[in-house]
């Protein structure tokens, strides 16, 4: 089977692997799309430090299960997602989830651009291969595991109804978020990028205004004019550039939340003025990455089609086209979501 791996720093390249078979508690999954994530980018890069594998946002059909697996079938549409936490330790107990020390411990084998893929056991035992409902295609499975990582964030800094959200980075996971915020009942939602690709389809079912925040005062204006002089209740750092976190700090109200969502760039710090988040009581709360619970419940949403996703996926590429792929995805003027496409995808 062909499998899309780092091959070296700054390169990714489409190998020949020997087809698997699984062993107990194990299922194999045949690719049908999985799309490019901007933490992947970020390993390619080579600023990515907790898991070298590459592609985490996969779906596909059941080729094969190990003995002991019970509520999966071969044949079933279903998406996979890498990380599991344990559900027995402190973090786990505290409900810090993707913060478990083993969280990343588990991983989709060799990953989620391969023709084929093992789900490890204690993955499968935890409910991490989900089957897809009918209504949900191929294009909106590959946006599960982002738009999780947007539920997961939400949960975590709370959105009751009409909080209003600025977010600063319009890649699919921060429009993903304003049409689940939305979704979920928020206020006023801004949205900034120097992308205009990215702003309008931020403007489709999420963000109310848009921004280029190359011009750091237009944000500012934009959030003053919006709530009335006062800062907004939830601003959402969902790009890796550092400059966004003091904008952000210097957008939300006196006593909100910025939530750092974006991987930052590795070796970034976190300069800020520590007398004037005192004062104005700023909370700044990380949240990374998701759940099979969260996903399985935006799975829900998507469904029920309370929300909308697959007009995100800009691109999609053959398994062989990986590295033109890769190219074309870290071009946020090009394109949105790009997936790569294997063996089970049609339609
Ligand atoms: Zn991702
Ligand atoms: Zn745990």
């Amino acid at each position: 089977m062909k499998a899309g791996l780092l091959a070296a720093p700054g390169r990714v390249a489409v190998d020949e692997r020997p087809d698997l078979t699984p062993q107990p508690g194990e299922v194999i999954v045949s690719l049908a799309a999985c799309g490019i994530c901007g933490s992947d980018l970020e390993k390619v890069k080579g600023n990515y430090r907790a898991t070298q594998v590459i592609g985490h946002e996969p779906v596909g059909t059941v080729a094969a299960v190990g003995p002991g697996v019970t509520g999966v079938t071969v044949g079933a549409r279903v998406f996979a997602h890498h990380h599991v936490p344990c559900y027995a330790c402190p973090a786990c107990y505290s409900g810090a989830y993707t913060y478990c020390p083993s969280y990343t411990k588990t991983n989709l084998d060799p990953g989620g651009f391969s023709e084929q893929f093992r789900v490890p056991a204690v993955n499968v035992s935890h409910g991490a291969v989900l089957p897809l409902a009918p209504a949900v295609s191929w294009e909106d499975g590959t946006l599960l595991e982002p738009a999780g990582c947007a539920l997961t964030a939400i949960r975590t800094v709370g959105l009751p109804p009409g909080t209003t959200v600025m977010i600063l980075g319009l890649g699919p996971v921060g429009i993903l978020y304003a049409r689940l915020a939305r979704t979920l009942g928020a206020g006023w939602i801004g949205g900034a990028d120097p992308s205009p690709l990215r702003r309008t389809a931020a403007g489709r079912r999420g963000a109310d205004a848009t921004v280029d925040p190359r011009n750091a005062e237009k944000v500012r204006q934009l959030v003053q004019l919006a709530t009335g002089g006062r800062g907004v209740d939830l601003a959402v750092v969902a790009t890796s550039a550092p400059s966004a976190v003091p904008l952000a700090v210097s957008v939300v109200r006196r006593g909100g939340t910025v939530n750092l969502f974006g991987l930052p760039e590795a070796g970034s710090h976190l300069e800020e003025d520590l007398q004037e988040l005192y004062l104005r009581g700023i909370k700044i709360i990380p949240t990374y990455a998701t759940t099979e619970r969260d996903i399985a419940e935006v799975h829900s949403l998507l469904a029920a089609k309370r929300f909308e996703v697959r007009d995100l996926v800009t691109h999609r590429f053959p398994l062989d086209k990986l590295p033109d792929a890769f190219q074309l995805a870290a071009q946020p003027e090009k394109a949105l979501k790009v997936i790569v496409t294997g063996p089970s995808f049609s339609g």
